[in-house]
């Protein structure tokens, strides 16, 4: 009797299938891309086993994955996934940010939900490599400044009802057409600018003991009610509260910051912690937060004369502190941070059924903290400048 190995994520086995009919790739921001139905040609499978471990990578044609009803994701919620953006440089270049950063998170998501681990390395080389197939064709170097998202994915598969860790599992990747959210739906006014938040009221997204810091789909699947209601009340995201103190977490898929002075005259940038295991610690945000305590500080060549130094400051917070520092003229900016809405300010929050209004900078477009960190992304994420964070593919 011969012991097989268990494998390990290999992206040096893989194995590409061309697609036999592939596709035309839509206008920028048209009405096809709204509806964010539509992949690339290709995608990449990987399947696992308990006995076997990681089999070889595959690429093939994009289209529709098999599987029993009896698979463990169709029940049990056994799936994570990754949100990141691949973008074609100003330099004509393709780059990821900070694809590291994905790849570890979902390595963590999926020991959350008893799904196996992997190699992280491995899993960035196989997007490279996907995106080397379908980059070229889908982000053309006539559309310097666009984006694909990119979608990776961990599923419980199989055919076992069990209620119990899957013994398959199924890794796929697949690169979706995403519109940019701050331009107009074709057909459409343009949204005036700013996100109006609806804090949460009955509804918990996460909770201490739960499972909120991981990217799971069980995370979002029940938060749809409440964003449904919001999106009728004209709101466009939800702002998770938790608890009878009313803290501050995130706003629908995005983390939340808020620029405020105290009451002793110290202008600080508040974000809520990692601590707790409450929120998804989002690539944004934690990028936001290096490059705030990198240059906004005292003497740094970064100031303008309307971003001065500030104090940067991970901590609870609560919504009623928000609605005090508003009221005593305290508030200066608030904005969300993660890959879909990017870095967008929020011109408003309704807590408790009155709307707070958030300031919007001078000419009402942005506050300016959130203008010029969005601008020092964008530069990296579109190869204005040169910064270990953009990887070339
Ligand atoms: N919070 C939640 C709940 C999210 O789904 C996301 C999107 N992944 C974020 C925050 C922002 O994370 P990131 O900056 O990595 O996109």
């Amino acid at each position: 009797h011969e012991e097989s190995a268990i494998k390990e994520l290999d992206a040096s086995e893989l194995k590409i299938t061309r697609a036999t009919a592939p596709r035309v790739v839509p206008e920028v921001n048209s009405k096809e891309v709204f509806d964010m139905k539509t992949c690339t040609d290709h995608m990449v499978k990987v399947t696992w086993t308990r006995d076997e471990g990681w089999h070889a990578p595959e690429i093939e044609q994009y289209g529709p994955l098999t599987m029993m009803p009896i698979a463990s994701c169709l029940h049990y919620a056994t799936q994570c996934f990754e949100g990141m953006k691949v973008y074609r440089g100003y330099d004509g270049k393709l780059r990821l940010f900070r694809p590291d950063k994905n790849c570890a998170r979902l390595n963590m998501s999926s020991a959350r939900v008893a799904l196996p681990q992997f190699d992280p390395v491995e899993l960035g080389k196989l997007m490279k490599k996907f995106l080397g197939i379908d980059g070229p064709k889908w982000l053309p170097k006539s559309r310097p400044g666009t984006f694909l998202y990119l979608r990776p994915a961990i599923i419980g598969n199989g055919s076992e009802i069990g209620v119990t860790a899957p013994a398959e599992v199924l890794l796929f990747m697949v690169a979706v057409l995403w519109p940019d959210f701050s331009a107009p739906r074709p057909g459409t006014k343009p949204a005036p600018p700013g996100l109006k938040l609806l804090a949460s009221k009955n509804d918990t997204r996460a909770w201490p003991g739960g499972f909120g810091y991981a990217k799971v789909g069980a995370n979002y699947g029940p938060a749809f009610v409440a964003h449904m209601e919001g999106r009728k009340l004209g709101y466009d995201q939800i702002l998770w509260l938790l608890g009878p103190e009313h803290h501050v977490t995130e706003a629908g898929a995005s983390n939340f910051f808020v620029v405020w002075k105290t009451k002793q005259g110290a202008l600080q940038l508040v974000t809520a912690p990692l601590e707790g295991k409450i929120i998804l610690e989002g690539v944004t945000r934690g990028s936001v937060l290096e490059l705030a305590r990198e240059r906004l500080i005292e003497g740094s060549k970064y100031l303008t004369p309307e971003v001065g130094s500030i104090e940067i400051v991970e901590r609870q917070y609560t919504m009623p502190e928000i609605v005090e520092a508003s009221k005593e003229g305290r508030l200066v900016e608030a904005f969300v941070a993660g890959t879909a809405y990017f870095i967008t300010p929020v011109s408003a929050i309704n807590f408790k059924d009155e709307e707070i209004e958030i300031p919007m900078g001078d000419d009402g477009s942005s506050g300016h903290y959130a203008a010029l960190i969005k601008k020092w992304l964008r530069d990296i994420m579109y190869g204005n400048v040169d910064h270990k964070w953009g990887v070339v593919i």
